[in-house]
């Protein structure tokens, strides 16, 4: 009999590399306890939201008696802190953007999968840029979509701009970028932002079809040099920015995103409309209550660069002693490192073996590297010195 369908038993066959790493850990650290084990695999935030959250929940505490106040509201989320973010996102992008192009969603990943059931037809293709977030691939999937990955320039990771435009085809719907980037930590620069608004460009005008590029953003704090951001609404007309609280009020759990529509386009308020339908009828209906509340009274609060930053220190002074190749992460909170050997299972497979947990890079699209999460404490990542030297010694 089956249960299940057949894809999803595929899928299931074929369990994530993060997820065994993940479970490697968890029996790791039964064996030989938390302290002993140095656990990169996730990007999990482990700092505390910032000291802004807690009056903002005892305000909701004081307010919860009242009628609706963790009642339905607008599909699009509430008014009032659409009308705050619009506000925001209007210094980032450095243009006007109406409240009505700004809709909660439940976290960058529920903004994401919004976004491509508003837009795609089963058969299309959306570019990536890799190394690239996996579960892109699953998002594109599920509404019939196919995420066409491009790898980037070796070591450096800087766009690849002749195989991109090599990917474009008719069935081309969309571009997905993430900057700062994860796994590889890269800040797009403007000028390779520019090169690729001048082939989708192009290739809009070849293939006669709107093609959009989803900005993907959840790591837009993470931004350790201060490194321009460029404008995605200014390069990219058909353009969607989706943010996220995730990882900036370490909220991960309480899953609360957004998507802001680029207003330099004729079909914006057509997409805004068909977004705001699909946070109902995939289910989400509305981005969670509590999380929105919390961020109207917390938009400019955010967790401590800083203390990323002495962690991206520390995991750079491990690194080099080590002897392993990287290049120093401009953004998010990861290293993708080069491995000594080809294949990267086989170097991960060894650190293991010294009871440190990073994940293999052909799990982002990127063979013969690996990546480390360094949102663990700066202790764990010191003491995981001697175990990435001696699994070097092996190679
Ligand atoms: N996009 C990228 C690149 C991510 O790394 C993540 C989470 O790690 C997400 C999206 C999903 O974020 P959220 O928790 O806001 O759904």
């Amino acid at each position: 009999m089956q249960f299940v369908s057949k894809q999803m038993k595929h899928f299931l066959a074929g369990s994530s590399m993060i997820r065994k790493m993940f479970e490697a850990g968890i029996e790791l650290k039964k064996q030989y306890g938390d302290d002993n084990v140095y656990d990169f695999s996730l990007g999990n935030p482990d700092l505390p939201p910032p000291p802004a959250v807690r009056p903002a929940l005892e305000k909701l505490v004081a307010d919860s008696g009242k009628p609706f106040v963790l009642g339905y509201m607008p599909n699009a989320g509430y008014p009032e802190l659409r009308e705050k973010l619009a506000l925001h996102i209007a210094k980032e992008q450095n243009c006007t953007v109406p409240a009505a192009n700004v809709i909660m969603t439940c976290g960058a990943a529920g903004g994401i999968n919004v976004f491509f059931r508003a837009t795609l037809e089963p058969g299309d293709e959306v570019i990536c840029p890799a190394p690239y977030f996996v579960e892109y691939g699953s998002y594109a999937g599920n509404f019939g979509g196919k995420l066409v990955p491009v790898m980037s320039k070796d070591f450096t990771f800087e766009l690849d701009l002749d195989a991109l435009e090599a990917a474009f085809t008719p069935r081309t719907r969309a571009v997905i970028l993430n900057s700062p980037n994860n796994p590889t930590g890269r800040i797009y620069t403007r000028a390779e932002l520019s090169g690729l608004a001048a082939i989708i460009q192009a290739a809009e005008k070849k293939f006669g079809r709107a093609i959009y590029v989803v900005s993907d953003e959840p790591y837009r704090f993470l931004n350790f040099e201060n490194a321009e951001l460029p404008p995605t609404f200014e390069l990219f007309p058909h353009s969607v920015v989706i943010g996220s609280y995730s990882k900036n009020l370490s909220l991960a759990g309480e899953r609360l995103g957004y998507i802001a529509v680029s207003p330099n386009f004729e079909g914006a308020g057509e997409l805004s409309s068909a977004l705001i339908l699909c946070n109902r009828i995939l289910g989400f209906v509305n981005a969670p209550a509590v999380a929105q509340r919390i961020l109207l009274d917390c938009m400019d609060a955010q967790v401590d660069l800083e203390i990323y930053r002495a962690r991206r220190d520390a995991m750079a002074r491990v690194l080099t002693d080590a002897g392993i190749e990287f290049n120093m992460p401009r953004g998010a909170f990861y290293f993708f490192p080069k491995s000594p050997v080809p294949d990267d299972k086989r170097f991960v497979q060894a650190l293991l073996e010294e009871r440190v947990l990073v994940v293999p890079g052909s799990g982002f699209g990127g063979p013969g590297y690996f990546r480390a999460a360094f949102c663990v404490d700066t202790g764990v990542i010191e003491r995981s010195a001697e175990g990435f030297r001696r699994a070097m010694k092996k190679f």
